[in-house]
């Protein structure tokens, strides 16, 4: 019998009446005959609070805990919608990821699944169960509890997929699929019908919360088609697969989530910065060596870390940290199409020139690179310009 791989986000499983509503998608499914795994998030904000609170413990909480922590948002989804439907008539099994065989290397808060050792799950499938797994989390091999890194249980899902051999992997969010720019942020982006891998993949990796980046990477590793759909309602959604379309620009994201550190390179050596952020586990996104200054990108995510690094082991002076925003525009062969490359330019000319850091052209993406966070109109204009 075929399995199918169910993942519902955060805002799908945050309340009863949407665990309800959860519950409804599974079961329809699975009374058409079909084998069911389900991969849940933490309810809500879950994971951001249980963050929270380990920072008010401690300014710097150590990591093999966090994860113990942290792991517990998702187990609290599996238990809540394992006596769900079992209070409906259906047999339903929750397991964590240890449970459920997910083996991961040991690097806590961002770990990468090894292996996945499917016997436990299709075990309960075999005794016709509903299998319901903890999103983002697995074992490393002292058998402790890893975490696979912020959004992590996209990347649960499509692993699971790959590794139970599913016929479908659907995403359930909030949102009815992945969109031509982020719906909160301009006024009428369109819903895509396809996108490709490696379109998705740069649409993740410049910061659209939509899908995991590592999700997409091992999508596109086992060709695992992945259908992103919305909980609360019937839109067809999003496929995402390899196949590729024309040339043309498929989404735009801004990112405000981003800081940009400026260490001045007196008392500094690059390989004293390096190791200094290797001993914190912690890395920059981008690294820019000028004449004056080393340039560090992170995500606004690892400020708490950032915080306390420039209070314990940095020459507090002189560092500067501020946020910026940086706009991506996505779509196959893009930087090979005059035509695009003027309308942005266009778009942008009349934007003051001290608040644009740099522009980036690279085959399948376009990057402005802002000094500051800039308003969502830039992002407006841009979309209005390039899609309509
Ligand atoms: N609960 C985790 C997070 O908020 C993982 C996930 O939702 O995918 O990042
Ligand atoms: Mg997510």
């Amino acid at each position: 019998m075929d399995i199918i791989v169910l993942k519902f986000g955060g805002t799908s499983v945050a309340d009863n009446d949407k665990l309800k509503l959860v519950a409804k998608k599974i079961t329809t499914l699975y009374d058409q005959g079909t084998n069911v795994v389900v991969v849940v998030s933490a309810q809500g904000k879950k994971t951001d609070s249980l963050i929270t609170e380990a920072y008010e413990i401690s300014q710097n909480p150590i990591s093999r805990e966090l994860d113990v922590l942290l792991s517990t948002g998702e187990q609290v989804s599996i238990s809540k919608l394992s006596i769900l439907l079992n209070d409906c008539g259906y047999k339903a099994v929750s397991l964590t990821g240890w449970q459920a065989g997910i083996y991961t290397n040991n690097v806590n808060q961002n770990a990468i699944i090894e292996h996945i050792n499917t016997k436990r799950i299709k075990d309960e499938l075999s005794k016709g169960k509903i299998v319901i797994v903890a999103g983002f989390q697995g074992i490393n091999e002292n058998v402790d509890i890893t975490t696979l890194g912020r959004g992590g249980s996209d990347t649960t899902a499509v692993a699971l997929a790959a590794a139970l051999e599913a016929k479908d992997c659907y995403i359930y969010s909030d949102v009815e699929g992945i969109f031509t720019s982020d719906p909160r942020k301009i006024s009428n982006p369109k819903k895509l019908k396809n996108i490709s891998y490696d379109e998705m993949l740069n649409l993740s990796n410049e910061g659209a919360k939509v899908l995991h980046n590592r999700c997409v990477e091992v999508a596109k590793k086992y060709d695992i088609p992945i259908l992103a759909k919305s909980t609360f309602s019937d839109d067809a959604g999003t496929s995402i697969n390899n196949k590729i379309e024309s040339q043309k620009v498929k989404s735009l994201v801004k990112n405000d989530e981003l800081v940009l550190m400026h260490i001045p390179k007196q008392n500094m050596s690059f390989l004293k910065l390096y190791s200094l952020f290797e001993k914190n586990k912690i890395m920059p996104i981008e690294f820019i060596d000028s004449v004056e200054e080393f340039q560090m990108l992170f995500k606004s995510c690892d400020c708490p870390k950032l915080d306390y690094m420039i209070k314990q082991q940095l020459i507090k002076d002189n560092i500067k940290v501020n946020k910026i925003s940086r706009v991506s525009i996505i779509g196959y062969g893009i930087a090979n199409d005059n035509i695009i490359l003027n309308k942005i330019i266009d778009s942008i000319s009349n934007i003051d020139d001290n608040k644009i850091q740099k522009i980036d052209i690279n085959d399948g993406k376009i990057r402005i690179t802002f000094k500051e966070v800039v308003s969502n109109e830039i992002l407006e204009q841009l979309h209005l310009n390039l899609i309509g």
